[in-house]
């Protein structure tokens, strides 16, 4: 899947999730304000229901009081006190009424806080509600109210009145009734407590809605809340209205309410904090995918195999630089385990060794180790491999990681350049001797010459023998002894060079330093003697003996030397006393554990300028007309492949030192 597909596919599911934890939200608070208006509507209806048993209970306890009024014993004018007093202490009462058993009034009472309420009508101006009211109640046999009716007041307004009949039966005998009017409004304002008014309007409707008595607050808020109830009384039914008013919208209407759009708001912010979050992730992840690309850009285009191993030695991954070098493809290699393909049969156990130990938490050395791996076509080639340790972002290791160079193709060439040095140097030593061909037949011509002047004694001798015979052997031995001697100084010259030039075993052996000086001595000696120069060595017998090449050393001391020489020589200011050649082999005092030999070869010739230093070593660099240049460079070379040094600086008074250095064994490490 491409990365694009990716986001997009991530970006739809977020979509989704907003989408969907909004929805819950919304139906949560939804709920949460539908249970809330539930709630209101609720404590409503019960107070509606209270307010209703108010009204029955106040006006059960009224009918009481006004039974109580009849006592057997009490005059009509007690009895007019007494409801005086009734009427004073009940404002919901307009008036009493004590009437005959054919209902005509026999006493009529108002109450003192409203006076002249039927003054416009009559005291019958109820008279029909009354008289059905008491027809209801001589059949109820009990306390009865008829419909409530309007009576309008001259000052405009009006009240709505609602009469009450109880029959007065004594005995088993009906003896009149007492009527009482209510008012619809003073019921509501004296027998409903006030807790229910404060903040909501109650009131008494009729079955079609008209309102006949309202008390309480006016509407405040947009949102009203109704509650009915029925009041049924004997003769009479009624309907209580309490109406009580919200502000709409209300988003806190209660704790429940606030508590689930705080958790809103918390999941809508962590929404937002994730989406954040996720943004920035995407971005790392876009980064990383690049550094990805990058690295994995990088691991392709490498010439060097890449592997990583697991702690069990499985292995985890390739480059194709790895896949290439063994020829084999990637998924024949991802999760192989001992024996390795690419290891060669032949080495199966040694490396399965060498792996038990690397996994038992042995660290390879840093500077890599040398191996054998197998190409699919079962060719072995050389390998180098540096291992490192593979470790998590919780530094805890999980395998190895190796980088594997194919060092068959440097093998090669470092085998082409051996060859080619061989090649050089068995040259230079040909030219050497070449050069020192005139010089040996020049010395040859000594002892030759002396050889034949030996020789020519003998030859006179014999021919003109001496009488003497003791003589004559005494001088023919003589002869022959000095003959035998010059030959031997010919041979010896000759067996030098033959030595020089056919050396050619590269073992390395153990030689004291005196033995590469006096090795080389007589050829040393045939040039200084031309030369006119003196050579002084200054070699102990006690140091420790050099492991050398020693045909390749003794080359470099000769080169050296006849270098130095040649300077001498070619100084025309130097006086024939002064042209001295030191070979010097001394112990350097160090510190150090290995132990070193520092050679010098010390000459007092006209030293070496800036411009020919720069050179020095450059290949067929010379200052000679029979030069070849290469002497110094192969003399470095040498040195160096035994891990030694070379330099060179002034000598004082005049002249030039070269130095170098070759490893020596102490009799200890011996
Ligand atoms: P070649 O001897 O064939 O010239 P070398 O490599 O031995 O080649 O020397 C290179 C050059 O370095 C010489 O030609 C010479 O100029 C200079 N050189 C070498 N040794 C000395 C020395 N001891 N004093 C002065 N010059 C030297």
């Amino acid at each position: 899947m491409t990365w694009h597909l990716y986001f997009m596919r991530r970006w739809v599911l977020w979509g989704l999730l907003v989408a969907l934890v909004a929805t819950l939200l919304g139906a949560l608070v939804w709920l949460a304000w539908r249970y809330e208006l539930s709630q209101v509507q609720d404590r409503l209806d019960r107070e509606t229901i209270e307010a209703v048993g108010d009204i029955r209970s106040g006006l059960n306890r009224n009918t009481q009081s006004l039974q109580a009024l009849q006592a057997l014993d009490k005059t009509i004018d007690d009895w007019r006190n007494d409801a005086t007093l009734f009427l004073r202490q009940h404002r919901e009462l307009v008036r009493l009424e004590l009437r005959e058993p054919d209902l005509k009034t026999k006493l009529f009472i108002e109450s003192p806080f409203r006076l002249g309420v039927f003054d416009r009508y009559g005291t019958d101006s109820a008279a029909s509600q009354t008289v059905s009211a008491c027809n209801i109640g001589k059949r109820l046999s009990g306390p009865a109210y008829a419909n409530s009716n309007y009576i309008s007041q001259t000052d405009g307004a009006g009240l709505e009145i609602m009469d009450f009949c109880m029959p007065i039966v004594v005995k088993g005998q009906l003896t009149g009734y007492v009527a009482a009017s209510y008012s619809l409004l003073d019921i509501l304002s004296e027998m409903v407590s006030p807790q229910y008014t404060k903040t909501q309007q109650i009131s008494f409707v009729e079955s079609d809605g008209t309102r006949l008595a309202m008390q309480g607050m006016q509407q405040t808020a947009r949102r009203t809340f109704v509650s009915q109830q029925l009041l049924d009384l004997p003769g009479h039914t009624m309907v209580v209205k309490l109406e009580s008013w919200r502000a709409t919208p209300d988003f806190f209407p209660n704790v429940l309410t606030a508590i689930v759009l705080l958790l809103a708001l918390s999941l809508i912010t962590v929404l937002f904090l994730l989406a954040r979050d996720m943004r920035r992730r995407q971005r790392a992840e876009l980064n990383l995918a690049d550094a990805l690309a990058f690295r994995k850009a990088m691991e392709d285009s490498l010439v060097t195999g890449l592997r990583a191993r697991d702690n069990q030695g499985r292995i985890t991954y390739v480059n194709p630089a790895f896949c290439e070098m063994v020829g084999l493809p990637v998924d024949q290699l991802l999760g192989q385990a001992i024996p390795e393909p690419y290891w060669p049969p032949e080495m199966v156990s040694e490396y399965g060794q060498r792996q038990a130990l690397r996994l038992a938490g042995n660290a390879p050395p840093r500077k890599g180790v040398e191996s054998v791996f197998m190409r699919q076509n079962g060719e072995r080639f050389p390998v180098l491999i540096f291992e490192a340790p593979l470790l998590n972002t919780q530094d805890e290791q999980t395998g190895w990681m190796s980088a594997v160079l194919d060092s068959s193709e440097q093998r090669r060439t470092e085998e082409l350049h051996r060859a080619s040095m061989e090649r050089l140097q068995a040259t230079a030593r040909l030219a050497t001797v070449g050069e020192m061909a005139s010089m040996l037949s020049h010395e040859l011509n000594q002892p030759l010459a002396a050889i034949l002047s030996y020789a020519t004694g003998p030859i006179n001798i014999l021919e003109n023998p001496l009488p003497d015979s003791q003589q004559l052997s005494h001088a023919l031995s003589g002869a022959m002894h000095h003959i035998a001697h010059q030959a031997e100084r010919a041979g010896q010259v000759i067996k030098s060079v033959q030595d020089f030039v056919r050396r050619q075993d590269q073992a390395r052996e153990k030689v004291a330093p005196i033995h590469l000086i006096q090795n080389i001595m007589p050829l040393m000696a045939l040039q200084a003697k031309k030369l006119g120069i003196k050579i002084q060595v200054d070699c102990s017998h006690e140091l420790p003996p050099v492991i050398c090449d020693r045909t390749m050393v003794e080359q470099v001391l000769l080169n050296l030397a006849r270098n130095g020489m040649q300077a001498m020589h070619l100084d025309g200011h130097l006086n024939l006393k002064d042209r001295v050649l030191s070979l010097k082999v001394q112990q350097p005092k160090t510190g150090s554990q290995r132990l070193w030999l520092n050679f010098e070869v010390i000459d007092c010739g006209p030293g070496i300028s800036q411009e020919v230093a720069q050179n020095l070593f450059t290949p067929f660099f010379t200052t000679k007309a029979e030069g070849m240049g290469l002497g110094l460079r192969l003399c470095r070379t040498v040195i160096e492949q035994h891990g030694g040094a070379m330099e060179h600086q002034p000598h004082q008074p005049r002249g030039t030192v070269f130095r170098f250095t070759l490893p020596a064994i102490t009799s200890f490490q011996d």
